[in-house]
């Protein structure tokens, strides 16, 4: 008899532990093809001004300048989508990283450390995140990457690179990185002037590919987003003049083939975009500087104005117009790698780059959730977490208990509802708990009887 009660409280306890807690369900309205990680590549200076078709750029006194002759850019932008008007809200290094991967546009260094950024998320998502940076590589950066390679000095004539880690990324990741940590020196090695410079671009873009490659083949299953800076498209713009930085960008765009190819065979996301542009002036004697942060430069298209190209499997081939901000980078990343949640401090938005959307639903308390289009259910599902992954963009129908939300889906979106002010869960423990303990005096009383 005791066995039997013993046996009935140990069920009721199974049932009161495993009733739905907080459980999340992905409905696959129509297959898509989510990348298995993203090579994200700053390159520090970038203006959109010098490369993008439709603009021109201009000097501080309005003289017209050349532009860069690309080819493996083009390719890439052709394959995907190049929005057009993207505007730093800060135009300086290390601001502009931190709005980068904050999706805040007041966000500095401090905010990095304090804010959640595109790192914390992909790594609840069980990403790793490692990076390559010549610049932007500050602290807080740093202490945000699994792994990094930087270069503490900043210098093109004496660069030291080092490598830091955060957590044990596997030994053989550890041993590419640190050949790579050593190599820079053979790449610079002879080379002087605006040589060197190149080198110094090419030797990043080279790392950043064989990690990237050796990610692929080594760890298939393991998703990654590796963070590159190339720093001397900049540099060249402070100190050699128009003409060479448009000749370091165009070398950068010759090197990068091969790191496209990798993400193109890997269905890895590559996003090509800058933390700042930069703007020309002619000093008194005649010479061709470059700036961006301080007031007389900041202020201009030319130093606001960044690319933001993105190939991928899952990205729509277009070039979209409209005005946007380098916060909306972050948001936008984070919806191309499906990954469903919300940078809180995030003042982005998601740019719709992808060919389709996720619809998210969250609700108080477990129940049937409905989407329709037109009056007709096209998918259903019960929990408190669904996600609908594939919808075309368009207006739907969010149906949940006797609740109904219009959502206009261009991409991805989160819908909570509240629908019980009481938790459900609570009342059915308590009243478990409750014939357990009936059940129990009955049982007792029956003993007693006995
Ligand atoms: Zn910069």
């Amino acid at each position: 008899m005791r066995l039997r009660y013993a046996t009935l409280v140990i069920t009721l306890t199974l049932i009161i532990l495993l009733l739905p807690i907080a459980s999340a369900t992905d409905v696959v309205v129509n297959p898509v093809h989510s990348p298995n990680g993203a090579v994200l590549l700053i390159i520090d200076g970038m203006g959109s001004s010098y490369i993008y078709p439709e603009f021109v750029p201009y000097d501080l006194d309005g003289n017209e300048l050349g532009k860069a002759n690309l080819s493996n850019i083009t390719l890439i932008a052709d394959g995907g989508t190049r929005v057009l008007d993207v505007r730093a809200p800060q135009p300086s290094t290390i601001p502009g990283h931190s709005v980068l991967v904050t999706g805040y546009s007041k966000a500095n260094k401090d905010t990095v450390g304090e804010m959640m950024t595109i790192f914390d998320i992909a790594r609840e998502h069980d990403y790793i995140c490692m990076a390559v940076m010549h610049k932007g590589d500050f602290k807080e950066m740093r202490a945000e990457q699994d792994a990094i390679l930087f270069d503490a000095s900043h210098s093109i004539r004496e660069p030291s690179i080092e490598l830091e880690q955060t957590v044990d990324l596997p030994m053989d990741v550890l041993e590419l990185m640190q050949e790579w940590q050593r190599n820079l020196l053979s790449y610079l090695e002879g080379k002087d002037g605006v040589e060197r410079y190149i080198a110094y671009n090419e030797w990043a873009i080279d790392a950043s590919d064989a990690i990237a490659r050796f990610m692929c083949e080594n760890q298939p299953e393991q998703k990654f987003l590796l963070t590159v800076n190339v720093g001397a498209v900049d540099l060249a713009g402070h100190y050699l003049g128009s003409d060479q930085y448009l000749r370091v960008i165009e070398e950068l765009d010759e090197g990068i083939y091969d790191l496209y190819q990798t993400c193109l065979e890997n269905d890895l996301v590559f996003i090509i975009t800058a933390d700042h542009g930069m703007t020309f002036a002619r000093t008194e004697r005649g010479k061709e500087v470059g700036g961006h942060a301080s007031d007389k430069y900041a202020k201009t298209l030319e130093a606001q104005r960044i690319p933001l190209i993105i190939n991928g499997p899952n990205i729509r081939k277009d070039v979209i117009g409209g005005t946007y901000g380098q916060e909306d980078l972050a948001p936008t990343l984070l919806s191309v790698l499906d990954v469903m949640d919300v940078l809180r401090c995030s003042d982005g938005d998601i740019i719709p780059v992808k060919e389709y959307a996720n619809l998210r639903v969250v609700i108080d308390s477990p129940t049937e959730v409905m989407v329709q289009k037109g009056g007709i259910t096209i998918a259903s599902a019960s929990g408190d977490d669904v996600t609908f992954i594939g919808l075309l963009p368009s207006n739907y129908t969010v149906l949940v208990s006797s609740y109904e939300e219009h959502v206009n889906l261009a991409s991805d979106q989160i819908v909570e509802f509240q629908i019980s002010r009481a938790d459900h869960r609570v009342t059915l423990a308590t009243t478990m708990i409750f014939v357990v303990i009936a059940g129990g005096l009955l049982v007792i009383r029956k003993i007693m009887k006995e």
